[in-house]
């Protein structure tokens, strides 16, 4: 009886220091070194000690909550950056120097452009006054023959 014990007890002890062994090499850069960094947290700003370089807060309660406060900031700048980007687009969509950067107008811009009615435009380029190019269905007036009119 006596060998079995001892053996079995043996292979209980080898058993269980295995894993234990491993888990003592994983770990020992780090717990049993003797570091003690000081250093200040980064969220309450009290001073602490460190066991590792990289540590940045006193305690977990600090480190969950900076990692809140970064979360919040992150969502609140993504947040502010949809707001801009929707209004540049709002700008773009009703920016009224749209039709005064185009060298070439369509009967309604031109009329818009002078703030007259399409006819009017029509009107006179029936009367020659202005010269209309057909683009398609569309007829096109050149920018500066809009210009002219008023020198
Ligand atoms: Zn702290």
């Amino acid at each position: 009886m006596l060998p079995i014990s001892v053996g079995e007890d043996i292979g209980e002890m080898m058993h269980h220091n295995a894993p234990r062994c491993t888990i003592t090499l994983h770990k020992a850069p780090f717990m049993s070194s003797n570091l003690y960094i000081p250093k200040i947290c980064k969220h309450c700003g009290n001073a602490f000690t460190a066991r590792t370089t990289v540590t940045k807060y006193c305690g977990d309660t600090c480190a969950k909550k900076a990692y809140k406060a970064r979360k919040r900031k992150d969502k609140i700048q993504a947040t502010l950056d949809a707001d801009m980007k929707q209004k540049n687009e709002v700008v773009e969509v009703h920016n009224p120097n749209a039709v005064n950067n185009k060298d070439f107008l369509s009967v309604t811009e031109a009329s818009q452009l002078i703030g007259v009615s399409r006819w009017t435009i029509q009107r006179m380029i029936q009367q020659g006054r202005l010269k209309a190019v057909p683009f398609g269905r569309k007829r096109i007036v050149a920018r500066w023959q809009i210009e002219n009119l008023f020198n």
